[in-house]
């Protein structure tokens, strides 16, 4: 998988891929799809979710430019595959989850391997996560229309925010937006698709 859907795709930040190589993805997936589970497609992780393919996990946490000694905020934990692979590239994750049984298998899940210094948390993510700001680096893996107040004011100087913007139901645009003197510099990645964000009190996505 490392080599031919992310060196191969030009994912080029060592780090990355050594931690894309070290969590075993199987575990993190359905039980029904652990076979599949490196292949380049995105899997479902239950409560109508799915887990990105691995190209955008790796694509998205390259982005962050994590250099070791960072806290990072996650939004949507999902099956916590991305907060282990987070865990290993910086100090520290905080990572928020909004459909309670995703965020307790994710617990369970990560605590079971060993991945001690991620910290999960049910609650809605357009808040972000206030106690623990402010973040070096933000990655938010659901969709919502623009970039939520709450977390570009959590993001500390120089930092990074990883995020897929688009309407509901339409394509979205995967984006990197730098806080520099206080200022938003956007750079557009490229083309994805993610679930929409839920507001706090929707239903499941279907
Ligand atoms: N990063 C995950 C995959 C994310 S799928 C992984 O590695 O497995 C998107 C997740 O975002 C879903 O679990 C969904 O429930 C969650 N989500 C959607 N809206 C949210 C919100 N407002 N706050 C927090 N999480 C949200």
């Amino acid at each position: 998988m490392v080599e031919r859907d992310l060196r191969g795709q030009g994912i080029r930040d060592e780090k990355v891929l050594q931690a894309m190589g070290k969590v075993p993805r199987h575990l993190f997936v359905d039980e029904r799809h652990r076979a599949m589970a490196y292949g380049n497609y995105p899997l479902p992780i239950g409560e109508g979710q799915t887990i990105s393919q691995p190209y955008i996990v790796a694509l998205m946490t390259e982005l962050l430019d994590l250099k070791g000694r960072e806290r990072v905020l996650e939004i949507g934990t999902g099956s916590g595959y991305q907060a282990a692979i987070l865990s290993l590239l910086a100090r520290e994750v905080y990572t928020v989850e909004i459909i309670p049984i995703l965020a307790e298998r994710a617990k369970k899940t990560l605590a079971g391997l060993g991945y001690s210094n991620v910290t999960v948390k049910l609650g809605d993510g357009f808040l972000g996560w206030e106690e623990k700001a402010p973040f070096d680096a933000i990655v938010v893996t659901a969709s919502p229309e623009k970039i939520p107040e709450p977390l570009w004011n959590q993001l500390a100087e120089s930092g990074r925010l990883i995020i897929p913007l688009g309407r509901e139901g339409k394509s979205q645009r995967l984006v990197r937006a730098t806080k520099k003197g206080g200022k938003r510099r956007l750079e557009d990645v490229t083309g994805v698709l993610f679930v929409p964000m839920k507001r706090a009190g929707e239903g499941r996505t279907p």
